[in-house]
């Protein structure tokens, strides 16, 4: 019944849309030889999104899928298991159509002229699809091939579907690292991640440095870096172990402000203070919401399938191929 009221509300939207999209030809020219046309014509979809390159600054017209295959390559090393790298595919084209403002979406909202853009610190990162070798592109490219069209919604709407390095052993619910709770990013275990190299790191940094780190992000901070261990007292943890909030001399400050101040790669942290140093011991590798891409790994390793790996992560959700509502001139 969901489905069908989604349907007619996608039905409705297609009367208004259906001229932006551009019906293509089964094949795809691209410069850059057989393989590449082989692989991508076979993964071509009837969807053209408007992507900003950082490179050429400017937005140029990619195939959704050709785009999401630059994602895959941007995002995960192409060692990783072949359901991992499908997982990462899934999440990856979500991300995608969720802002294609075709549909509704926001957009790139740094670059208001594209959808989405190649900058990994904004967007999703990319890599051209042409710098990888030829058997990386062929099992990239096999990963979107059986994927295709393939998102993931939750009560019918597209989720936010984000994702990380490595949790660090459980990831996060949403309300504890950003402010919106979202009922499909609630934190999980992650138990196949010790094969990341980021899974435990650890960073020394001079107590002058550190004050002036975090003196940026508040300049009416008043701290006495004589009587460190006094002046700093972890407030609050999630269940997944980041830092949620922590005092700082006469201020408090969320974990993840005080991650990024100082570069560390996880907000789940602890610290002990050395002579004229802090070393900071950090747990996991990003901010540990969604899909954790080394925990992926391990799962596909243990056997999971890429259906059960994105079901395990993002909680309640279901997997639609968007070409269903939208058609795709290639089937
Ligand atoms: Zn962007």
């Amino acid at each position: 019944m969901r489905k069908l009221i989604f349907a007619v509300i996608l039905f409705f939207v297609l009367i208004f849309t259906l001229p932006i999209f551009l019906l293509k030809p089964n094949k795809i020219a691209i410069n850059s030889g057989d393989d590449y046309e082989k692989y991508i014509t076979a993964g071509s979809s009837s969807f053209t999104i408007k992507v900003y390159d950082a490179q050429l600054r400017r937005a140029i017209d990619l195939d959704l899928e050709e785009y999401v295959l630059g994602v895959l390559a941007g995002e995960m090393p192409a060692s990783f298991h072949l359901e991992a790298l499908k997982a990462q595919c899934v999440a990856a084209r979500t991300y995608t159509v969720k802002r294609l403002k075709a549909l509704g979406g926001k957009g790139c909202l740094n670059h208001p002229e594209a959808d989405v853009c190649t900058e990994s610190t904004h967007c999703q990162a990319y890599r051209d699809p042409k710098l990888l070798s030829t058997e990386n592109l062929q099992k990239l490219s096999y990963a979107i091939e059986n994927t295709k069209g393939e998102v993931i919604v939750y009560q019918d709407s597209l989720i936010d579907a984000v994702f990380h390095s490595t949790s660090g052993g459980r990831t996060e619910n949403s309300e504890d690292v950003w402010q919106a709770k979202l009922p499909y990013l609630r934190g999980v275990v992650s138990d196949f991640e010790r094969h990341s190299p980021k899974l435990t790191s650890t960073i020394q940094i001079k107590i002058s440095e550190f004050a002036s780190n975090i003196k940026k992000l508040d300049s009416s901070l008043k701290l006495d870096t004589k009587k460190l261990s006094g002046e700093m007292k972890i407030l609050e943890r999630s269940s997944g172990g980041r830092i949620i909030s922590m005092k700082i001399g006469n201020k408090t400050f969320k974990g993840e402000r005080v991650r990024t101040a100082l570069g560390l790669n996880s907000a789940n942290f602890s610290y002990a203070i050395k002579g004229d140093s802090i070393v900071f011991n950090v747990s996991g590798n990003g901010h540990g919401i969604g899909l954790s891409q080394y925990g992926a790994d391990g799962m596909a390793q243990q056997g999971h399938q890429y259906k059960d790996i994105l079901t395990h992560y993002y909680s309640d959700v279901e997997i639609i191929n968007v070409y269903d509502f939208y058609g795709d001139s290639n089937k």
